[in-house]
């Protein structure tokens, strides 16, 4: 690490756990955390993170893809591992053999599967109850539910669940608070006209992190979990009802400083310009670690607990920054994302900087980047 130290990721498994036991105590009734490790756990490396929570005792993962699926299953021979996405009905016997829990999309999706399979596919039905993405789409309970138990009553298909995502659970206006109690109430109602007709399904689940923080309902079994576990907001600056700490941090290193004059220009397109004499440095990170190249002149860094603003382009590997009136020299760490001295940036605020989420700051900070635990 000493040796080779760049661009890093600081990744505080205890924050994660603090985050877990917070959001666990949050839930009442029956309702469990399937705890979404999709996109290499948000940026924040699937094998640790799974570690961390089968040692902590969470039984349910959730993932996007068979690849994802395998790895975890690779990590955990007993989690229950849902993929949320598509999988192409041809790797029926992957899922089989790894025991992974397959969403379906659609009933042509179901009806694949099943003439694919040897055995039983283990199953969560999808409905799309208004997020436009997925899953069985009907305008009543009724139609929904039909369809529904024709695919419980295929040969290969062992329906276990059932599952709607939320479009708008992280806004805090009237409309779009009901628009996601409808979501709520449709799917309870396909629920409970499937367990009226004989069909008990053992899992129905509707929370995600917003869902879970703004409109929690112990009526779904399983609360799946991301964004908040890793410490981010689903709606960020909207708070939460609880505490949460950002587990992720991200750091480089000073590489070079220097003091330009009034008509100096930095990077690439001379897009910054010195005015006066500033003190410039530049920092060993770029936009092929996951810095993006839209915070050129726009995003800040801590550098001693001081905020200083990037001057210039970003480029593929290095950053200027202005340093002025710091002591910055050569060797000296910088900190991206995380707290230094009493200021924080954080990957939601970075992301805020250029219009996008704190969930694509960080699912986005590159394989370059080597991740640090602690
Ligand atoms: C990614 C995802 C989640 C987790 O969402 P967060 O906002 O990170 O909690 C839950 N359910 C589905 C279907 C997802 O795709």
């Amino acid at each position: 690490m000493k040796n080779h130290k760049r661009a890093w990721a600081g990744i505080n498994l205890s924050g994660l756990e603090k985050n877990i036991n917070t959001i666990k105590n949050s839930l009442s009734g029956t309702t469990e955390i399937m705890a979404v490790v999709k996109a290499d756990a948000y940026g924040h490396g699937e094998t640790e993170v799974v570690n961390k929570l089968c040692s902590m005792g969470i039984k349910y993962f959730a993932v996007s893809s068979l690849d994802e699926a395998i790895n975890v299953r690779n990590i955990t021979s007993d989690g229950e591992i849902l993929i949320l996405g598509y999988t192409p009905p041809e790797y029926a016997d992957e899922l089989i053999k790894y025991n992974i829990i397959q969403c379906i999309v659609s009933e042509e999706h179901a009806a694949e599967l099943s003439r694919n399979a040897v055995s039983p596919v283990r199953c969560h039905i999808k409905l799309d109850t208004g997020m436009g993405r997925i899953g069985l789409k009907f305008r009543t309970v009724s139609e929904c539910a039909d369809c529904a138990q024709r695919i419980t009553e295929l040969e290969n298909i062992s329906a276990e669940g059932l599952f709607t995502h939320f479009a708008v659970a992280d806004c805090d206006d009237d409309e779009n608070i009901r628009y996601t109690e409808n979501q709520a109430d449709f799917i309870k109602s396909v629920y409970n006209e499937l367990a009226g007709r004989g069909i008990k399904l053992r899992h129905v689940h509707f929370l995600n992190s917003a869902g879970a923080g703004y409109h929690f309902d112990e009526a779904s079994t399983l609360a799946r979990i991301g964004i908040t576990m890793y410490g981010l907001y689903p709606n960020y600056p909207l708070p939460l009802p609880y505490e949460i700490c950002p587990v992720m941090e991200f750091k480089a290193v000073i590489s070079y400083v220097k003091t330009v004059e009034s008509g100096d220009c930095i990077s690439y397109g001379r897009t910054y310009t010195a005015d006066g004499e500033r003190k410039i440095a530049t920092i060993t990170v770029g936009y092929a670690d996951g810095y993006s190249r839209l915070l050129s002149s726009r995003g800040q860094v801590l550098y001693k607990g001081k905020r200083c603003s990037i001057v210039g382009r970003v480029c593929m590997d290095q950053t200027m920054i202005d340093v002025t009136g710091t002591d910055a020299a050569p060797g000296d760490t910088v900190t991206l994302i995380g707290r230094d001295g009493d200021d924080e940036i954080t990957a939601d605020e970075l992301a805020s900087w250029y219009g996008t989420i704190g969930y694509e700051v960080v699912c986005g900070i590159s394989k370059r980047v080597p991740r640090i635990y602690r």
